[in-house]
């Protein structure tokens, strides 16, 4: 009797949490990244000795070992790189987006972000699209980067 009544509130507990996406938790280095994204600006770093950009963010420049940049606003635009489709929900959060793409976007800059695809089909997306950024307001202060396709995102 005990062991049923633990397993039905168990039960209802479970039905009545809205499973959360997972909010980005920034390390330090990436915080001024999180800070720009919640005011809808795209910022990477770009080294202030050999002018390269470069992302994720780190300490100092993958190309030249520099520790000397500057948080630097990039245009937004880039092109799909590579992408995956998903169609499993590995999380109950995502329950309501699959299937949703999972893209490697190149920058005009030149840096590589792991991000989504959105606002297009996903068996539409293809390589080499051009893409610009979107921003994906998850909660009052947090917003996400994401790509849509050119053409929508000048649209809107
Ligand atoms: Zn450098």
């Amino acid at each position: 009797m005990t062991d049923t009544a633990v397993t039905e509130t168990k039960n209802s507990e479970t039905k009545k949490t809205d499973a959360k996406k997972p909010l980005p938790r920034p390390a330090p280095e990436s915080v001024p990244y999180w800070e720009a994204a919640r005011e809808h600006r795209l910022v990477i770093q770009r080294c202030n000795a050999c002018g390269k950009f470069w992302f994720p963010p780190s300490r100092s420049c993958p190309h030249c070992l520099a520790a000397d940049f500057a948080w630097t606003p990039v245009s937004g635009t880039g092109k799909v790189f590579s992408f995956v489709t998903f169609h499993r929900v590995y999380h109950p959060a995502f329950a309501k987006e699959v299937p949703y793409v999972v893209a490697l976007v190149e920058l005009a800059e030149g840096p590589r972000l792991l991000t989504n695809i959105v606002g297009i089909k996903p068996e539409v997306v293809t390589c080499d699209m051009p893409v610009k950024v979107v921003f994906d307001d998850v909660e009052p202060g947090v917003s996400v980067p994401k790509f849509a396709p050119l053409d929508a995102a000048t649209k809107s």
